[in-house]
């Protein structure tokens, strides 16, 4: 890191004292893909709603801001958490809305379908992660449900896009690791570098659930049980006794950043969540209605969730900040 890049992040770190670091809101309840070991594409999350609408989402920005959650200098808000964000019909409102808070947009995108985003609209947005795990159709249609070909003129079509109306927009890539996939990710690292002519990021992630009660399920069986999925299908294709080898590494006390009000999570509904692994299904994944919530109340709820408490004890925290990038 260069010494303005250093000011630059004291600066920020300095000016954003007490809001969110990472600032999730969820303004899709649906998404085009049927993802094999998502918990949306395999209906273990299901939302009350289709889309937050824009008005509710600017309610929600002016709430935040009046609690002091919203950055007040470079703040990058994150649009999604189980959905693709792209299919909100009212994206381009939600984009100016985020522009006129003075926060940038990141959305995650997985380009089964066409964005329907519009031009004026890209300067709003600060990065684009782009996920998959194959470069074979064979893989990634019996991951994703959809066709390779098509996702990627997708991606192309959105990459002109980007170079015609926000070329400073930086893009990552996240490559999920199935065990199929070991021997694929140098060349995908490759071919993205060189559709991207080497201005991306590209991260590398050994796949696991995103969904906090089937990995509890398991940690409590001792590997017998993988609650809502078939456990042999899963194992087939994710190392899930990694995810155990690297839990047990965990020093004693390894504090989760999730439970901090650093990260807020906010359902298309409004709501607050504890954290982006706590799905739908359980008792405690809506926390009450952010509009009705105080900054004192919002900090409470999160630290006091007696989920944490269970999911502490299996040390999965670690396992999600701590360990899963390293080599186990
Ligand atoms: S992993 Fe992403 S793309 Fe796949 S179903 Fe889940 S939210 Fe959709
Ligand atoms: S301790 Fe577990 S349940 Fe609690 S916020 Fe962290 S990841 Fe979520």
């Amino acid at each position: 890191m260069t010494i303005k890049d250093s000011l630059w992040k004291g600066l920020h770190t300095v000016l954003n004292v007490g809001c969110a670091k990472v600032l999730i809101l969820e303004i899709s309840g649906l998404c085009s893909a049927r993802c094999k070991y998502c918990c949306r594409g395999t209906s273990n999350h299901i939302s009350t709603i289709k889309f937050m609408t824009a008005a509710h989402f600017e309610a929600l920005l002016a709430h935040l801001k009046k609690t002091r959650f919203l950055p007040r200098w470079r703040g990058m808000i994150e649009l999604y958490s189980w959905s693709e964000p792209t299919l909100n019909p009212e994206i381009d409102t939600i984009l100016q809305i985020t522009h006129r808070y003075k926060q940038r947009a990141r959305l995650s995108s997985n380009f089964i379908v066409p964005w329907r985003i519009a031009p004026e609209s890209y300067p709003y947005i600060g990065n684009v992660i782009f996920s998959l795990c194959s470069l074979q159709n064979e893989h990634y249609r019996r991951i994703y449900g959809a066709d390779l070909q098509t996702t990627l003129a997708h991606f192309k079509e959105f990459l002109a896009n980007r170079k015609k109306y926000n070329p400073g927009m930086s893009v990552t890539i996240h490559w999920l690791q199935y065990k199929f996939n070991t021997e694929e990710t140098a060349a995908a690292k490759q071919y993205f570098s060189e559709l991207l002519q080497g201005e991306f990021c590209f991260r590398g992630f050994p796949a696991y659930l995103n969904d906090l009660q089937a990995h509890l399920s398991y940690f409590r069986s001792g590997g017998q049980v993988l609650e809502g999925y078939n456990l042999e299908e899963v194992k087939e294709d994710i190392d899930l006794d990694r995810i155990i080898r690297i839990s047990t590494k965990a020093p004693k006390s390894f504090p989760c950043p999730m439970k901090t009000p650093s990260f807020l999570v906010i359902t298309e509904d409004g709501q607050l969540a504890q954290c982006c692994m706590v799905t739908s299904k359980h008792p405690e994944y809506r926390r009450g209605d952010i509009l009705t919530l105080r900054r004192q109340e919002i900090i409470r709820l999160k630290k006091n969730a007696p989920i944490c408490q269970e999911c502490e004890q299996c040390h999965f925290p670690y396992f999600f900040f701590g360990g899963n990038e390293g080599v186990d």
